[in-house]
Order: structure tokens, then C-alpha cells, then sequence
């Protein structure tokens, strides 16, 4: 083991053992006999809510069906066809708040058939055997230019492609996979999955990506309008907001998402340091990440601090006893109010009529590290485009106010900012673009 600073911020705090278990798989993968057996106990319900549920409105039943009855490519084909990259999201989707939640088994007997593993259990073997499901229908002629190579901008290049067209991604960064690649918790995604995905999802043909390309830098809008024949944008959210308090831009106070970036792209974990009072300032996905991650470390004490109450958390019910589960106190109705070099103050709210106020009462917590982890805007959006509530304004299938231009995912209005939710807008939004290619053919 590495040497351990007796304060501050260390790396090594943990043996190679402990950080191989902290950040091993989040959900081990099923067994043949473990599938068939939670196959088994789906009742392939007619009008499954399970399916409604699902933001890609993948036919659940059926490809439990398949699975137990040992079709596992029939079945990865199912889920696929609706969810390209249906690999990852059936390691990252929030299943507990969507298609679990509403399970029969689950309203019945409080235990889901467990769809997520089942659909994880699929898509891998046919991942594994690198097989393409699909192939592409003849060259339209047509070029349509994605920019962003996240979740919403390859579900969109892959359905592009699959009906013909010639895609170019591109990306400002200098991997693709967005926050696939950049975000999305280590214990979640291991061995280098996102790249593994986008190398077989680039197996359709006809997409090719550039990345180090940023839309507002090396590309713009006019140029990519007037060199292509329809433009995607999936350009995600890039940008963070501020706290707005004293002391914010003291060393020990950084973004959540970069400490999150560098866990997913150092390499060896171990030499990435890690305070001993840890404190994540914020309420959804991303603040449990970086709280649970930052326990996973090492970190003595990890507290994550949340202006409001239980109730109105962003992070879901499982989210949270995940964090609890690893060691991670949280604290609710606690706003900041400045950050010093060594510790942090707050102070205590009450929802009073639906509006947050101060209660009078104040805290102070030590603090070596603090991570930031109150929402991600909007970056680099061009000139022309309608903008309401910090998002790209599009209709239902992606179309944005400029005739030509489509936008889906994390960047564009409508739906909850979940990679399964990108994934669909990217899908529906190729659909209208050859829709509107080839005249509604
Ligand atoms: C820390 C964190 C953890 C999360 N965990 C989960 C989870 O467990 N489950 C879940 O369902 N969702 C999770 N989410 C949300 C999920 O990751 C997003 O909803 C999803 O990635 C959105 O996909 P997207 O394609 O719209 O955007 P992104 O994934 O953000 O991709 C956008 C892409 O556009 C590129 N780009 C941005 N600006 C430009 C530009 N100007 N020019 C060129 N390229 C550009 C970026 O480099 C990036 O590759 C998490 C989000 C965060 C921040
Ligand atoms: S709701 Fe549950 S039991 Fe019904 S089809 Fe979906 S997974 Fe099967």
C-alpha cells in the first residue's frame, strides 16, 4: 500500500485488493442457469407496463420470452432494434424508477423480474461473438453531419447509416461515447465498455467519426449546413453551474464531473488521490457518483449535503442506499453558504409553502476536498437557435427551429436527461431526418 498523508488529500489510501472489489462490476453479469431461472418468472404480460415504461419502448416480454426459451440473439435483436445501445443501458439505466417500478412481480411481491440483468445478459453474448445485427440498406447518397458522439449522436448515426446514409460524427473531445465514456460511474461500466460499444455500433458501416472537432471552434453551424444534407446536434450538456458563494474558487473546490472523469480515465485508480473529509454538494446522479466513488477511494468521511428534502432529491431511492450502503452520510435541507481553505459552512433550510428558507442555524464541516454537483448547462450552442429553460427547443421527433437541423439528448427540451432517453431522441430524430430525405418514403 501506498503511503497515506495523516490529513489532506492522498493517493493509494486502499490495497490493490480493496480497489479491484470497490470498483469491480456493479452488478455481476448472470449465469445461463441464473438468466433462465429470472426469465422464468415473467408472466410475458399483455400491454406490459414494463414496456411502456422504457423511454426506447423496447417489447420486454418478448425478449424475455426468447432468452427463456435459449434464443439469446433473437432476443438481443429485440432489444436492439429499439435501443442500439442497449448494452449500456442495461448496466446504467435507472431500472428501479422505470421498467422495474412498474413490473407486475414488483406491484404483486415487491421483487421485479429483474429486466435489466436479463437485458444485459443478452446483449453481451451477441456483443461478445462482435456481431452486427443489422445491415445497411443501399448507399441513399445522402450525408448527414452529427455533432456529438454521445449516446443521443451515435443511436442517431447508427439508424442513419442502417437506412443508407452516410454519417460523419463529430466531437469536440478526443474519445467518443460522451458521457458514456466521461461520466457514467466506474463501478458501472468496467472494462473499457463505452469504446468497446462504439467500435461495434460503428460495425453498421457508413458513420465515420472525427473527433477533436468542436462545433463554435474548428467546425460551425453554417459550414456543417452547407456541406451536409441534414445536421443532428447531440451535443450534451457541457457546462456547470456555479455555486455562487464565497470561497468557490479555492483549490479544494472542484467540479464533480472532472473528479468523476479522471476516476473513468486514469488508468490505475490508486494513484488518484482522495481526501480524508470529503463533502459533494448536490442532489441527483451525479452527486452520488462522486460521494460513492470518493468512499470507494478511501475517503474517511464522505457527506453530501442537499438544500431541499428527502423528497424532492434528484438522485433515486436506490441511488441513495447505494450511498448509504457504501458509507456516505447525506444531509438534507443543508445549503452552502462559503467555502474556507480547510472547511466548509451551511446552512440549515425548511421548505416553507414550496419555497426554501434559511432556518437561522449554521454548521461548519471539515473539508479536504468539495465537489460541486448542481446541474450541467448548456455549451457552444449556435447562434439562431431557439432556446427555452437552458435547452435547444425541438418537437417530438428532434426537429429544431431551423429547417434542417435536428437535436436530441441531454441538449434538447423534452424528456429526462438519461442516457436511455438520449438514445431515444437520437433514434426518433434519424427517423424524422430520412423521413424528410426522402420525401416521407
Ligand atoms: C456524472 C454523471 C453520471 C450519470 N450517470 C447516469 C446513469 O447512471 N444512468 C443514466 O441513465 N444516465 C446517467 N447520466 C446522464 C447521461 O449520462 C446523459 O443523459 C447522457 O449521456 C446524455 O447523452 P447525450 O448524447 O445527450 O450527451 P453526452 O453524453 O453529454 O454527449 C455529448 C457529446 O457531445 C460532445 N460535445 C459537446 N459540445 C460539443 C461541441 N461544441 N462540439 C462538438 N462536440 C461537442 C461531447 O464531447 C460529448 O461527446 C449521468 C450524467 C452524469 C453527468
Ligand atoms: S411487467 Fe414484469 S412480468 Fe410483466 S412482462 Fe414486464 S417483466 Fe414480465
Amino acid at each position: 500500500m501506498a503511503t497515506v498523508a495523516t490529513t489532506g488529500i492522498a493517493a493509494g489510501r486502499l490495497s490493490t485488493v480493496e480497489y479491484q472489489d470497490n470498483f469491480g462490476d456493479l452488478h455481476a453479469p448472470l449465469s445461463v442457469h441464473e438468466a433462465a431461472v429470472a426469465a422464468d418468472r415473467c408472466y410475458f404480460c399483455y400491454d406490459a407496463p414494463c414496456q411502456t415504461a422504457c423511454p426506447t419502448d423496447i417489447d420486454i416480454p418478448q425478449f424475455i420470452r426468447e432468452i427463456a426459451s435459449g434464443s439469446t440473439d433473437s432476443a438481443a435483436r429485440t432489444i436492439f432494434s429499439q435501443n442500439i445501445l442497449g448494452g449500456m443501458c442495461a448496466r446504467v439505466c435507472p431500472t428501479e424508477t422505470l421498467c422495474e417500478e412498474v413490473c407486475v412481480r414488483e406491484t404483486a411481491e415487491g421483487s421485479p423480474v429483474e429486466i435489466g440483468r436479463l437485458q444485459r445478459f443478452a446483449t453481451d453474448i451477441m456483443m461478445t461473438k462482435n456481431v452486427q445485427p443489422f445491415t445497411r440498406a443501399a448507399e441513399t447518397g445522402k450525408k448527414i453531419a452529427v455533432v456529438g458522439a454521445g449516446p443521443a449522436g451515435l443511436s442517431a448515426a447508427h439508424r442513419l447509416a442502417s437506412k443508407g446514409h452516410t454519417v460523419t460524427i463529430f466531437d469536440g473531445r478526443s474519445k467518443a461515447g460522451g458521457l458514456n465514456e466521461y461520466g457514467i460511474a466506474s463501478y458501472k461500466s468496467v472494462d473499457d465498455f463505452a469504446q468497446a460499444e462504439v467500435n461495434w455500433l460503428l460495425s453498421i458501416g457508413g458513420i465515420t467519426i472525427e473527433t477533436g472537432q468542436r462545433l463554435g471552434a474548428e467546425i460551425s453551424l453554417p459550414q456543417l449546413q452547407s456541406d451536409y444534407d441534414a445536421v443532428f446536434l447531440g451535443i450534451g450538456l457541457a457546462g456547470v453551474n456555479a455555486l455562487g458563494i464565497e470561497g468557490e474558487d479555492l483549490p479544494i473546490a472542484t467540479d464533480a464531473v472532472d473528479f468523476i472523469e479522471d476516476i473513468r480515465q486514469v488508468g490505475d485508480i490508486s494513484t488518484l488521490p482522495v481526501g480524508r473529509n470529503v463533502i459533494v454538494i448536490g442532489g441527483g446522479m451525479t452527486a452520488v457518483d462522486a460521494a460513492v466513488q470518493a468512499k470507494l477511494m478511501g475517503a474517511q468521511n464522505v457527506t453530501m449535503l442537499y438544500r431541499r428534502g428527502k423528497d424532492r432529491m434528484g438522485a433515486s431511492e436506490f441511488e441513495q442506499d447505494l450511498a448509504t450502503s457504501k458509507g456516505v452520510q447525506i444531509i438534507f435541507n443543508a445549503q452552502p453558504v462559503s467555502v474556507d481553505a480547510d472547511s466548509m459552512k451551511f446552512a440549515y433550510t425548511a421548505d416553507v409553502d414550496g419555497k426554501l428558507t434559511p432556518t437561522g442555524e449554521t454548521f461548519t464541516l471539515p473539508a479536504d476536498q468539495v465537489f460541486k454537483a448542481i446541474g450541467q448547462t448548456l455549451q457552444d450552442v449556435p447562434e439562431g437557435l431557439e432556446i427555452a429553460h437552458g435547452k435547444i427547443t425541438v418537437s417530438d421527433t428532434g426537429a429544431s427551429s431551423i429547417t434542417g437541423i435536428w437535436a436530441g439528448g441531454d441538449c434538447a427540451s423534452g424528456g429526462d436527461d438519461l442516457t436511455v432517453t438520449a438514445v431515444a431522441e437520437g433514434r426518433d430524430a434519424a427517423e424524422d431526418i430520412h423521413s424528410f430525405l426522402t420525401g416521407g418514403a
